[in-house]
């Protein structure tokens, strides 16, 4: 194992340099990847030099995300400590279904979990898990839900049309998840926003009201606390009163900007979150942790416990439920996902997490600033967001973001709103400053003015 040390240094090393060298990897095109890197699976090996090489190949032609011109989706940057933290979880290499196997590692999560249902405002009778990523966050609070509504499903299945209510912006894991836990995609409500991508509680009522009247049974709401386009959180009170009236599950789909609630400034977003049944946030978006790190928890623990819970003697053999995880888990065998989080809020504090979420929030101001005083751009988004969306001189958005990829200039997505298409920058890379922001305006502008045609009839 020394000589695999020395060579992951070595190698880091090299991706160290990469990432300031060459931020964009050079685009290796998927009818190339087989000939340019040595990919391939043969009957016999290769020796450690050869190894490395290949490795290092394929290090340099990996798309950077801790670079500074990573402004794609939804994660980016590299923190230390998290990162450290990560890789002891991948020495130790536990599982984390029991206490006798993971040991202090159960105690790590477990504290995790407590702090973030006290964030949260949740009573004394919440707990939460680690789930393999925020879609699967959003499919363990519709399990509870769904079982929540009728204790017979787990044992008979689904026996009634039961529908389930979330806005037209929210994540698309919502519906996917309704098809796999037999819902079905058609009883997935799409509820309508303000201009602001803000779910609407009214007409939420509405639909529910009319699904009652046609003989379905509502069960579930998703809210959403940082829209994955625009970035826009729903109003959690409102529609918890609507939840309250038809005794339906209220889940705060937190994967994006969930994070809030360790900023003072910032906490008032998700205000009404104590009202919700269940909450997930991805430390691994906003918080900067490695993927993957996503919480999920829930105001009813018997609730959990009662979904995910199984018997099995040949792994369940000591200590009590509390500290084996297994019973409160979507998985069987499962990464430790929470010794990085916690390395990284040991050693910063929570103050520390809150300098990390208002950082990002004053990057997007910063960068929503320079757009409003640059007459070639439009804005789309707006305050309190972290999705920065605009477009350039009415050059197509879609355009433009695969022609800055495909000549490495910079890594930013497109989203669409209301028909409209456009650039979405997202400032949630830890470890931007306001002149790499600047550095990404002046990017774009000379790419644009020296590739305009290409751009506009590519
Ligand atoms: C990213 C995201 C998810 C999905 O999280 P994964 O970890 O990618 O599965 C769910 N909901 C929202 C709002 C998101 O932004």
């Amino acid at each position: 194992m020394q000589n695999e040390i020395a060579l992951f240094n070595e190698l880091c090393d090299q991706l160290f340099k990469a990432e300031s060298n060459q931020p964009v990897a050079q685009l290796i095109p998927t009818t190339e990847i087989y000939n340019q890197l040595d990919l391939s699976l043969n009957a016999d090996g290769i020796i450690d030099e050869e190894l490395k090489n290949t490795l290092a190949q394929i290090i340099k032609s990996t798309p950077k995300t801790a670079s500074k011109s990573f402004f794609n989706q939804l994660f980016g940057g590299r923190n230390g400590k998290a990162t450290l933290g990560d890789l002891l979880a991948v020495m130790l290499n536990n599982s984390m279904y029991t206490y006798k196997v993971a040991g202090p590692q159960v105690g790590i999560e477990k504290q995790i979990l407590k702090n973030i249902c006290a964030l949260a405002g949740y009573s004394e009778t919440s707990d939460g898990t680690l789930a393999p990523g925020g879609s699967m966050s959003n499919m363990m609070a519709l399990i509870m839900a769904r079982d929540a509504k009728n204790v017979s499903i787990r044992t008979h299945g689904l026996t009634s049309k039961m529908t389930l209510y979330t806005s037209s912006e929210s994540h698309y894991s919502i519906s996917k998840n309704a098809a796999l836990i037999g819902i079905g995609r058609n009883h997935v409500r799409a509820v309508n926003t303000n201009k602001k991508g803000e779910m609407l509680a009214d007409h939420l009522n509405k639909l529910i009201e009319n699904d009652i009247s046609k003989g379905f049974q509502p069960f579930f709401v998703n809210a959403t606390a940082g829209t994955t386009v625009l970035g826009a959180f729903d109003d959690i009170e409102a529609i918890s009163k609507v939840c309250k009236k038809h005794n339906l599950w209220l889940h705060v789909d937190g994967a994006y900007c969930g994070s809030v609630i360790f900023s003072d400034t910032y906490k008032h977003l998700v205000k009404g979150l104590k009202l919700s049944d269940s909450f997930s946030v991805n430390a691994h978006k906003m918080l900067g942790t490695p993927l993957s790190c996503s919480i999920i928890v829930t105001q009813h623990r018997a609730q959990l416990h009662h979904s995910f819970s199984n018997e099995a003697d040949y792994l369940y053999q000591t200590d009590g439920d509390e500290f084996n995880l297994g019973k409160t888990s979507l998985q069987c065998g499962r990464r430790n996902d929470a010794l990085k989080l916690w390395t990284l809020w040991k050693s910063i504090g929570t103050k520390g997490l809150e300098k990390i979420v208002d950082k990002q929030f004053e990057m997007a101001q910063i960068a929503r600033d320079y757009i409003k005083n640059h007459k070639d751009y439009t804005l789309y988004s707006f305050e309190d967001s972290i999705s920065v969306c605009f477009n350039y001189k009415a050059i197509s958005a879609s355009k433009l973001c695969t022609a800055l990829y495909e000549n490495s200039e910079l890594m930013v997505g497109f989203g669409k709103f209301n028909n409209q298409e456009f650039v979405r920058m997202v400032t949630i890379n830890n470890l931007l400053e306001k002149e790499d922001i600047l550095t990404f305006f002046e990017t774009l502008e000379s790419f644009v003015a020296k590739n305009i045609s290409k751009i506009t009839t590519s």
